[in-house]
């Protein structure tokens, strides 16, 4: 049997501190938990467990035949005999090791099997996350979970746990057949064996914390390397003159690092030393009592009969030595386990109401009553936000930044639920409404448009899967983008995304009006883009908006008082309050917060391009 390493391939037979500390409980609800996954396969599990209880058996025969060659070929002097076990004794290996083919053949396939369903339920689990679980965790983090944490559930299964078998069947079996053929000798073997085995697992973690030990020292050396001779690392000793200071600084490092170098390298002598040495003593031991026993006592023992003890008890170190390690592994494996299932067990957070109620059809009407709202419930960002948006009308929220603006449109298609208040749709709560339904009925242009990688009429038609090509031309003309898309050389199917054509951000926000057109929903929700674009670009996106605040029920995050001017309504935000409302021409004379921001945002920025009376 092969030496088989740890889960995820990192760590070695030891725990280092921090794995210690953060060791799992591990329950029997985690433990049913675990085996969960396992069940659907049980008819294979059990084909894999017949497979390793006959390959160890048959591995051992081997060295029970060595005995019968001894006895019945060697001293007898029978010839035939002896080929006779010769055959025999390659045949089983033989077989075994062909057994242990199909073994790990099964051990892989469920492996694989198991992880399949763990991340197919994973990424569904994870698509109906909240939108707070991706803004609030690393990205790296959940794909992490995705992939390598998934594939260390693999290397448990087709190493830890089936490691755990055979070796454990493994040594049963040559334990059964050492009481066989002599119980005073096995349990001799069975008293011998921790006491060798312990000595090569204190010299081997030794060895393992020394080998830590100076991987560290290289890592600082590297550290100092790195930050001493990079360009400005080296100006700044230059400047005050530091060179001496940072040569002894290395030369003690460096020194640190040679004496660590050379006692791992003698503690991996010794640990050769001790390994060989305990594990000679087991064999001499046997001999010496056999030999006794066989001698002074005259019992039935056989020359044969002792070295088929010797050798089965070689045979054990391996597996002993490997359920010793297996701790570590073990340990690992569980709380692999435990973090992969708190990511399963994270609230989805908003989800259909278990009474969610599904409208013929969609209004637009919108209401905010008292509406406030914080991310973290002790810091409301939102205060009492109260406005009605009837159906056919468009309302432009104004404010200066961080004051709330797009935190309250996140609050209509339930991106996050209200703290207290409602927010309505066509009079029912949103949380109250069969969220697709929501969804498909609010379209949202963000300010950072995301395209996926595809072609373009991929992208469009990701707002309808169904939409027919002229609705797909009309929508890309209403959006002011039809033309640049048709001067691609493959039009519609040039691909964007990481690989494809790199498009302006106006293009892109062009493209994104385009795809919710597609998607026609009842209520139009835009977060118009601050970054500055070029005016060409600022002017073909006006061009696309203005017309569509007329025709439709919209909600705009405005920065352009072309915009605002075609809005109905307009709610000026400031830490998080409504502190105005009205009509441009109502507020601009208030000196008020919006006569502040029409002075130092909006006139600037427009007046450039077209004056409040033409737009
Ligand atoms: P605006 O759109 O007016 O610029 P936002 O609605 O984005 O303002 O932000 C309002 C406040 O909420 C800011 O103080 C911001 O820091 C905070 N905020 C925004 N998004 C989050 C988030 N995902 N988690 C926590 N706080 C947030």
């Amino acid at each position: 049997m092969s030496m088989r390493g740890g889960p995820g391939g990192h760590g070695g037979h030891f725990l280092s501190e921090e794995e210690k500390k953060n060791a799992p409980k591990v329950t029997k609800e985690l433990l049913i938990r675990v085996f969960s996954y396992l069940k659907p396969y049980w008819k294979q599990m059990l084909l894999v467990l017949t497979a390793i209880v006959v390959s160890s058996v048959l591995n051992l025969y081997p060295s029970i035949l060595t005995g019968k060659m001894i006895d019945e070929g060697l001293i007898a002097g029978d010839l035939n005999r002896l080929i006779f076990f010769i055959v025999l004794s390659f045949i089983l290996t033989l077989s075994a090791n062909l057994i242990g083919v199909l073994e790990s053949y099964l051990n892989t396939w469920i492996a694989q099997h198991i992880t399949f369903d763990m991340r197919n339920q994973m990424y569904r689990h994870l698509q109906n996350m909240s939108h707070r679980f991706f803004t609030e965790n690393n990205q790296g983090d959940i794909i992490t979970r995705m992939t390598s944490d998934i594939d260390g559930v693999k290397d448990i299964i087709t190493n830890t746990f089936s490691s755990i078998l055979s070796n454990s069947i493994t040594l049963v079996a040559a334990f059964i057949a050492m009481v066989n053929k002599n119980w005073v000798l096995a349990l001799l073997s069975l008293v011998l064996l921790p006491l060798f085995s312990l000595p090569t697992r204190a010299a081997g973690k030794t060895r393992w914390s020394l080998t830590r030990e100076s991987q560290e020292s290289r890592d600082r050396i590297n550290g100092i390397l790195n930050e001493t001779l990079s360009v400005s690392g080296q100006l700044l000793v230059k400047l005050f003159g530091m060179e001496d200071f940072e040569y002894r600084r290395y030369e003690r490092e460096n020194r640190k690092m040679i004496n660590l170098n050379i006692r791992e390298s003698m503690a991996g002598r010794w640990f050769r030393v001790v390994l060989s040495t305990f594990s000679s003593i087991g064999p001499l031991m046997i001999y010496l009592v056999g030999g006794i026993m066989m001698m002074k006592y005259d019992s039935s023992l056989t020359v044969g009969d002792i070295t088929v003890l010797v050798s089965l008890l070689s045979r054990m170190y391996g597996p002993v030595n490997q359920l010793m390690n297996m701790q570590a592994d073990w340990i690992r494996s569980m709380a692999l386990f435990t973090r992969l299932f708190s990511y399963y067990d994270m609230p989805e957070e908003i989800t259909n109401a278990p009474d969610a109620v599904t409208p013929e059809k969609a209004e637009g009407n919108i209401r905010f009553d008292d509406v406030c709202f914080g991310y973290n419930p002790d810091k409301l960002v939102l205060k009492h936000i109260n406005f009605e948006l009837k159906s056919g009308h468009s309302i432009a929220i104004v404010g200066p930044s961080g004051s709330g603006k797009s935190t309250m449109i996140n609050l209509i298609p339930r991106l996050y639920d209200v703290t207290s208040g409602s927010v309505c749709f066509d009079g029912i709560d949103v949380r109250k409404l069969d969220l697709s339904f929501l969804r498909g009925s609010v379209g949202v242009v963000s300010q950072d448009t995301y395209l996926f990688s595809g072609t373009i009429r991929e992208n469009l038609m990701y707002a309808n899967i169904h939409a027919k090509e002229e609705d797909m031309i009309e929508a890309c003309k209403k959006a002011n983008i039809h033309d640049f898309i048709v001067k691609q050389e493959l039009g519609y199917d040039t691909q964007v995304g990481n690989r494809g054509l790199k498009l302006s951000g106006g293009e892109k926000q062009r493209i994104s009006i385009a795809r919710v057109l597609l998607k026609n929903p009842a209520v139009m929700i835009f977060d118009e883009a601050t970054a500055s674009l070029d005016s060409i670009s600022e002017k073909a996106i006006q061009d696309a908006i203005d017309p569509l605040i007329e025709a439709r029920t919209s909600i705009l995050i405005a920065h352009r008082l072309s915009t605002i001017l075609a809005a109905d309504e307009i709610l000026v935000v400031k830490d998080g309050e409504i502190v105005e409302r009205g009509t441009h021409q109502e507020l601009v004379g208030r000196g008020g917060t919006y006569t502040e921001l029409y002075e130092t945002q909006f006139k600037i920025g427009d007046d450039q391009k077209h004056t409040p009376e033409q737009a």
